[in-house]
């Protein structure tokens, strides 16, 4: 994955697929300081690009219903691994593709300011 290949060049060290909460797991984690990393597919989590709206057929709301169940799985994500003490960057697989070293720096801004605002 490109996301992680560019973290391992900038000499960010992470793990994956670390478990917290009700059975939900971190896609890359930097565990000191404690960033959670979410990359988010644009079709089944919704990217307001990418995301597809407007079913139509016979299992229009099926899709409906599915989609926004894990776009509400991802907010209660969120907000446990915040209760967990995580910080939380959540990615768009777009925004990955289509320029990594952004999401690269925003992670790095993070871990700088975490280390800057450890007592
Ligand atoms: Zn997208």
């Amino acid at each position: 994955m490109v996301l992680r290949r560019s973290l391992f060049r900038a000499g960010v060290r992470y793990r994956l697929g670390i478990r917290f909460g009700e059975r939900f797991t971190i896609d890359v984690a930097l565990t000191r300081p404690k960033i959670a990393v979410f990359v988010d597919g644009c079709f089944w989590h919704g990217c307001p690009q990418h995301g597809r709206t407007g079913f139509s057929g016979p299992n229009a709301a099926l899709w409906v219903n599915k989609l926004s169940a894990t776009r509400e799985r991802d907010l209660r994500a969120t907000r446990i691994a915040l209760r967990h003490g995580w910080r939380v960057l959540r990615f768009w697989e777009c925004e990955i593709a289509h320029d990594v070293g952004r999401c690269v720096g925003l992670i790095l801004a993070t871990r700088r300011s975490s280390d800057l605002s450890r007592p």
